[in-house]
């Protein structure tokens, strides 16, 4: 496998695996960039051709172009080994690889369960004949491997043991369950008598699969779906990605459908930038981890288009997480009970003009509202209940003020009511009390990028090799950090910083070191300045509700945004 690993690295140029994803500049023999690991406006990120590596200075990300693709795809080792791989011309050996390992068995049983999925569908002419009937051509079929789960309780369970895998290994993927009745074969088929989807990771490894049913029986679910596994984690991976990630990269935007049936209609007529909901659970636990983190990651830019019918309304609650990772969300109003798949269907170009009616999600979330003759109190207990938990998670306060300014145009109503009613709400729904949580989630990561920085120039400084501890810097750290800090500085000693050194003198070259420590002083004084900033602005909302003097605060609040936009330029140039 080494040489595999090897073969890939001489073939593939860190600068093209990495510029594939994201947009590099030039800086000096590096190449910089926005990092996509973490959130941030200045470039932190740097992409070293010489020594085949990256390094992000706001978050520590760091590695060569296999631990760039699993980070960025959200995949293992392995993964990233296959999508480099196909892009490098490298064939893998396959047995070489299997050996012993327990997660590639699995990925084999998904692989041999999805070709005898998608032959039983060509073998089934009901099966068949329905799916055609929905629409599909068959080469999306045979684009998305869709295959037919045969109205039995052992077929699979049967091939598979034929194949020689064991019941275990088979129930870990998801595809067999065991019953507690007692007597006779203890394991049954999980899908039965159902069109199947099979769901990849971002490299195209199936790794679950959803069913839906063909002849409804009034008991079953319409669509069933693999659990989670080993290899099937329902927060991170998004159906569809693996064939839509070029193109949203390409066209700089995803288009976020509802079931299977939506996604690969929508592909059919074109949009091979659309993934589909359906399956993934939507949390911003991980943050730029989660499945929206993937998207953004691509594109900020997301297009949203969800059924028209109540589940779909209520499924657009998800989108949540996409507006605390600061994402552009646009959202389509689908009118008369339809869903994409049925538009498609009908005609392709009124899916492109669906496509083409989207509306930025809080002027979609008012214009639900703006119909009803509600009075002004219904009006305030729906804006709170049907728009601020969308408001609330913009993490910045630039777009978060024009979300209150587009409300009160809608709703006719006072920009500084709403602007109050907002507070009272946050203060109410505190951060932490459910899924969202946004403000927490966005200080904890400001904290981090705050402490990686720190640690970056303490590394560099305390390099004996470049500074042996030049005053100077340290004089321009403590200004910024403050005496207190400073102190916990000065107190460590080499062994401590060992690591920062070394780290450092890795990174560097012996050229441009002196810049880049420049560089970080100003994005750590930059953090340092944001953090006396959002306090000063909170005195400011205090002070106008008790009616103090608010003119020191204020020229406070211009003195620290002007440096901030100094640090800015300084930074940019
Ligand atoms: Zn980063």
């Amino acid at each position: 496998m080494s040489t595999h690993v090897q073969d890939i690295k001489e073939r593939l140029g860190i600068v093209d695996v990495v510029g594939s994803y994201i947009k590099l500049d030039k800086s000096g023999t590096n190449y910089k960039a926005r990092c996509p690991f973490h959130n941030e406006k200045t470039p932190s990120f740097y992409v070293s051709p010489e020594r085949s590596s990256f390094y992000c200075f706001g978050c520590s990300a760091k590695g060569d172009i296999f631990t760039f693709v699993e980070k960025f795809e959200g995949i293992d080792f392995m993964g990233a080994l296959k999508v480099l791989a196909e892009r490098a011309g490298v064939r893998l050996d396959k047995l070489s690889e299997a050996k012993d390992n327990r997660k590639e068995l699995l990925y084999k049983i998904l692989e041999d369960a999805t070709i005898f999925f998608e032959n039983n569908l060509k073998k089934d002419e009901a099966a068949h004949a329905y799916i055609l009937g929905r629409g599909l051509t068959q080469k999306t079929i045979d684009t998305f491997r869709i295959g037919y789960a045969i109205n039995d309780w052992r077929t699979l369970r049967a091939y598979l043991k034929g194949k020689g895998y064991k019941d275990e290994d088979v129930a870990a993927v998801g595809l067999i369950k065991k019953t507690e009745k007692p007597g006779g074969d203890p394991y049954y088929d999980v899908f039965r008598g159902r069109i199947i989807f099979p769901i990849s990771d971002s490299s195209g490894r199936v790794v679950a699969y959803s069913g839906r049913i063909i002849v409804d029986d009034g008991k079953s679910p319409k669509y069933l779906n693999s659990p989670e596994t080993v290899l099937y984690s329902k927060s991170k991976i998004l159906y569809g990605l693996d064939k839509a990630k070029i193109d949203v990269r390409k066209r700089d935007y995803s288009i976020l459908v509802e079931g299977q049936m939506d996604l690969v209609m929508s592909h059919q007529a074109g949009y091979t930038n659309t993934v589909a909901a359906s399956g993934t659970a939507f949390t911003d636990d991980d943050g730029k981890d989660s499945a929206f983190g993937l998207l953004t990651r691509l594109s900020d830019n997301i297009v949203v288009a969800f059924d028209s019918d109540a589940a779909g309304q209520k499924a657009v609650k998800r989108i949540v997480p996409a507006i605390s990772l600061g994402m552009n969300v646009k959202i389509v109003d689908i009118k008369g009970g339809k869903d994409p798949a049925d538009i498609i269907k009908g005609n392709e170009k009124d899916w492109a003009k669906a496509l083409e009616s989207k509306k930025d999600f809080i002027d979609y979330l008012a214009s639900t509202l703006v119909d009803s003759k509600a009075t002004p109190a219904v009006v305030a207990k729906q804006v709170r209940e049907e728009i601020f938990p969308y408001v609330r998670a913009i993490p910045l306060d630039t777009p978060r003020f024009h979300a209150i300014k587009r409300i009160a145009e809608h709703l006719a109503i006072s920009e500084d009511a709403l602007w109050k009613d907002l507070q009272t709400y946050v203060r109410a729904n505190p951060p932490g009390r459910d899924t969202t949580a946004p403000a927490a989630r966005s200080e904890s990561r400001k904290l981090e990028r705050l402490e990686s920085i720190e640690r970056k120039i303490l590394g560099i400084i305390h390099s004996k090799k470049y500074f042996d501890g030049d005053e100077k810097k340290i004089k321009e750290l403590e200004k910024i950090v403050g005496e207190e800090k400073a102190k916990i500085f000065k107190a460590l000693t080499k062994d401590d910083l060992g690591e920062l050194t070394l780290e450092a003198e890795v990174t560097y070259g012996d050229t441009k070191i002196e810049k880049e420590c420049t560089l970080l002083l100003l994005h750590l004084e930059e953090e340092y300045v944001k953090k006396r900033l959002e306090q000063r602005l909170a005195d400011l909302h205090r002070a106008e509700k008790a009616d103090n003097a608010t003119d020191d605060i204020m020229k406070d609040i211009d003195v620290l945004s002007k440096r901030i936009q100094e640090i800015k330029k300084l930074t940019t140039t």
